[in-house]
This record gives C-alpha cells, sequence and structure tokens, in this order.
C-alpha cells in the first residue's frame, strides 16, 4: 500500500534521502514544496509533495527511488514543470525528484550524428548547442526555452516542426533508466537502428514519469538545414486559412518546416507584441518556415506564397533573415500565455484528428463556443492535425460546469472524427477520464498490466493516465 496522502515523511526516510543527494537539495520548507505542487495546466490543479529532492547523477536519482521503494512512498519525476497535463504534479504527496540539476550534454557526436544528453538539459540550449556543429535536433516545443529534454521524452513533445520532420519519439535512440525499484537499465542503442528485441525505448517515450525516470538520453541529429525562410499570411476568415494549409501540401506538394495556424481571438491577444504590425481586418493567420537548400527554400517559399494567394490572403509577409524570423515566432510562441488576457482561466487541449478533419473539429469548437457563451480560441499546428482548442472563461462552479460539458462535447467529436484526445501534451491527471473513450478495454488492460509489471508497488507517479 502507498503511503497516505500527504503525510509527513518519517525523519529516518529524510535522513535517508539526506545521505542520497546531500542536505542542501532535500527540501520539506513550505515554499519550496508549494512550488513543485502545480504545473502550467490551466485547471490549475494542485497538490504538494511532502519533500523536493534535486538528484544530479544517475546514482542520486537510484538511490532516491530505492528509498521510495523501500518505503512505498510516491515519487513524481519533474523538469521544468511545464507540462500541460499534470503530468509532474504529485498527486499522492511523496517525492517530488527534480532533475534539472542533471544539466550537463555529455556529447554531441558530429560523426556519428547522435548526442548524449541529462534529463535536465533545457531544450534551446541544446538545439543551440548542435546547430553549433552544424546539426538540427528537430523536436521544438513552443517551450523550449524552459522545458527539459527529460520532459520533452517523458511527455513525447511535439510542438512546431512536426509535420516535416516528426515528434521526439522520432529521435530517441536509448535511454537511461532508473526503474521503480532503483535498478538501471539501458534501452535502445546509440545507433540509428536497432530491431533487437522489443522496443523499450519507444515505451519509455511518452512514459509521462509512470514507469521510472530518465538519467540518460540519446537522441539522433541531422544536418541543419542551410537556410529557413518564413512566410506569415493573413487571411479574413479561418476557412480560408485552413483552406491554404491543404493548398501548400495537397496543390502544391510542399512540405513545409512548420505550418501554423492562428485564429481570430488568439491574433488579437497578441496584437502589438514585438512591434509586429497586425492588420485589422485579420482574422486568421499562417505561419509557415520552409528549409533546406537555399534554391529548394526560394522554390517552396513561392509555392507556400501561391497557396496561400489563391486561398484569399489578403497580406503576406516574408522573413528571411533569422532576426525578422525571430520576431514572427516569438508573436506566435508567446500566444498560449496571452490568451490568459481574454480570461482568468484557460484550458488548452492539443487534440489531434486527420488532417482532412481540421475544419470540421475548428468549426465544431466554435459552435460550442457560440452554444455556451464561452470565449474558444484555436492555434496550433494544423500541418499535421494537431490543434490547440482553448476554453477561456472566468471564476465560479458555473463557468467551470460550462467548460466541462464543452470539453467532453470536443472530445467526443474528435474521437468520433477517428482522432486523439492528445497529439503532444499527455494525459496525465487532465485527461485520465477521458482516455477510455479513446483505447479500447483491452488495449488499456495491456497498458496497465505494463505499468504493474514494471512498478508493482505504484510509487512511480501514482495517479497519472490511469483513472484506476
Ligand atoms: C507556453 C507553453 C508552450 C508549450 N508548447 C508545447 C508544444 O508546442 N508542444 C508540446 O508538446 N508541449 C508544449 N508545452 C507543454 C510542456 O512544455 C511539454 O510537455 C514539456 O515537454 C514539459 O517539459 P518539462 O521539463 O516542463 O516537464 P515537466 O512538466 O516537469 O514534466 C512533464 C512530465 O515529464 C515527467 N518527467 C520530467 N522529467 C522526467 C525524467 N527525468 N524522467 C522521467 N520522467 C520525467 C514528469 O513526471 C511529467 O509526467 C508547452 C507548455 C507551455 C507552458
Amino acid at each position: 500500500m502507498l503511503k497516505s496522502k500527504q503525510q509527513t515523511l518519517d525523519q529516518a526516510v529524510l535522513d535517508e534521502l539526506i545521505r542520497a543527494v546531500g542536505k542542501e537539495y532535500v527540501h520539506t520548507n513550505v515554499e519550496q514544496l508549494v512550488c513543485y505542487s502545480y504545473d502550467a495546466t490551466a485547471t490549475r490543479q494542485r497538490a504538494m509533495p511532502d519533500v523536493v529532492v534535486k538528484a544530479s547523477t544517475t546514482e542520486e536519482v537510484a538511490a532516491v527511488v530505492k528509498v521510495a521503494d523501500k518505503n512505498n512512498i510516491p515519487i513524481s519525476p519533474c523538469g521544468a514543470r511545464s507540462g500541460l497535463s499534470g503530468g509532474s504534479i504529485p498527486l499522492y504527496g511523496g517525492i517530488a525528484l527534480d532533475t534539472t540539476r542533471m544539466d550537463r550534454i555529455l556529447e554531441i557526436n558530429a560523426p556519428d550524428m547522435i548526442a548524449t544528453v541529462e534529463p535536465g538539459v533545457v531544450t534551446k540550449r541544446f538545439q543551440d548547442e548542435a546547430a553549433r556543429h552544424k546539426l538540427f535536433y528537430p523536436p521544438d516545443p513552443g517551450s523550449a526555452e524552459f522545458s527539459t529534454l527529460g520532459g520533452n521524452i517523458a511527455e513525447c513533445s511535439g510542438g512546431m516542426a512536426g509535420i516535416k520532420y516528426g515528434v521526439t519519439r522520432d529521435y530517441v535512440l536509448s535511454l537511461e533508466v532508473v526503474l521503480p525499484d532503483g535498478r538501471v537499465i539501458n534501452t535502445g542503442k546509440k545507433t540509428w537502428r536497432t530491431v533487437a528485441g522489443y522496443d523499450l525505448t519507444r515505451l519509455f517515450v511518452g512514459s509521462e514519469g509512470t514507469l521510472g525516470v530518465f538519467t540518460k538520453i540519446t537522441v539522433k541529429l541531422i544536418p541543419l538545414p542551410a537556410k529557413v525562410e518564413t512566410v506569415l499570411a493573413y487571411f479574413s476568415s479561418a476557412g480560408n486559412a485552413v483552406d491554404a494549409a491543404d493548398g501548400i501540401i495537397l496543390d502544391q506538394g510542399v512540405i513545409p518546416k512548420t505550418l501554423e495556424f492562428v485564429d481570430s481571438i488568439c491574433i488579437d491577444s497578441v496584437r502589438g507584441y514585438g512591434g509586429i504590425d497586425i492588420p485589422k481586418e485579420a482574422k486568421a493567420m499562417l505561419l509557415v518556415d520552409v528549409d533546406g537548400d537555399p534554391q529548394i527554400v526560394k522554390r517552396e517559399r513561392l509555392r507556400v506564397e501561391e497557396a496561400c494567394k489563391k486561398n484569399n490572403a489578403f497580406q503576406i509577409v516574408i522573413a528571411e533573415d533569422v532576426e525578422k524570423r525571430n520576431a514572427l515566432w516569438q508573436v506566435r510562441r508567446v500566444i498560449s500565455p496571452a490568451l490568459f488576457k481574454v480570461a482568468g482561466k484557460k484550458l488548452n487541449e492539443d487534440v489531434c484528428v486527420p488532417r482532412s478533419k481540421i475544419k470540421e473539429v475548428t468549426e465544431e469548437a466554435y459552435s460550442l463556443a457560440r452554444e455556451y457563451s464561452i470565449d474558444t480560441a484555436c492555434f496550433g499546428h494544423i500541418g499535421d492535425g494537431n490543434v490547440h482548442i482553448n476554453f477561456l472563461y472566468g471564476e465560479g462552479d458555473e463557468q467551470q460546469a460550462k467548460v466541462d460539458k464543452m470539453l467532453d462535447r470536443v472530445m467526443e467529436k474528435v474521437i468520433a472524427l477517428g482522432g486523439t484526445i492528445t497529439g503532444e501534451h499527455g494525459i496525465g491527471t487532465a485527461k485520465a477520464k477521458h482516455l477510455p473513450w479513446e483505447i479500447p478495454r483491452d488495449e488499456l488492460e495491456l497498458m496497465k498490466s505494463l505499468k504493474k509489471l514494471i512498478d508493482p508497488k505504484n510509487i512511480m507517479n501514482p495517479g497519472k493516465i490511469f483513472v484506476s
């Protein structure tokens, strides 16, 4: 049996933790505990750990996990706590195990086109370091400037470049994992291929901290594209923008590096930000990067412009130099927090549908917004069908009840369209209720059996993914 929620740990246990990582990295003061009681999930779910432990090596993580195992204490790994599904929240108290001190880039091996890092490395720092070797790590969540690779791997984060380059899982070759009983294993190989045995790496990627703690991560890298250009196209309707996205891929045959959709509420929330002059009539926009060899980039950029014009883009901005590109992208990256300007509360969903159903899912969101009188904003990586539907609402039970109903209706629709309830944020606690709506019973039972096999005491991030 797990120790009950929120109970003070014995001094003897705290002493063991102190022996494992050192006194200055074991915190029981309320100021520290509060900071680990929530993540970026807008429902603001909270649960306090009993203790925060900051480990700096595999050996320290293993020692901490062994203490948890011996004493049946829940343990929730965490990185930057920027998750959007409640994944790092220590629902049953116990140990919040922070891996951000493990922030070394251990190796960037250009000839083998791989890198090995510790889990606390911030994504953008790693991308920049790889670029210095003329190498490219494509997974690029909107949180790249602060989220950690450990968190990215645990959530199988997606992000902007998914349409052309895939998501985090497509780059992870090997993981060092501390299992819930403290054993250390290495999955996969530091090679671009292996088919030796079951693919444990894929099992751990996206496991949301429920199967073990990652302590080393080996990823593959690809050559850094020589050139990137950005096209920003403004439209007077969301429908035109979605049609233009189709036109880019299906008519013009271009798979761009990014294909981001932004609707009118999102545009209004970032108007004036970063000196970008957004036209008043803009009701939707597409932000598109094309990358590769300069001649290919030029050709593809013209095709992207062509598709946008054909679908009634009324203004197109081109950014060729890094500074201008960054300015446009910064506007896109701040949309998620900027939406808090519209209403005090925000529920950000990350559904993913077959590409042909994007219009249907966004129209459902806007129709629910009218029915329930709750502002609803859509943006996201529509190139690969991943739409962020944001319900923007106020305080009070009535508002919350409306949003709960809207969420259920969206999830029903997405599943009916053949889509998935989460394309990149994970299930965590936020979508645990909806998981059985999507995953048939036999598959769900198999998943739970795997969890039980690897974590028989259910100490590793309990309460996540599965309702029971
Ligand atoms: C503004 C904003 C934009 C975002 N944009 C995107 C986006 O475009 N795409 C996207 O996919 N997500 C996005 N996110 C969500 C979030 O940033 C990602 O899920 C990210 O991967 C979380 O990383 P983190 O370091 O903050 O992890 P945390 O939130 O700390 O943890 C996330 C999960 O990882 C587990 N975990 C953390 N470290 C380890 C470890 N060492 N071993 C095992 N498990 C571990 C935790 O237990 C938890 O389940 C965004 C968030 C914000 C706030």
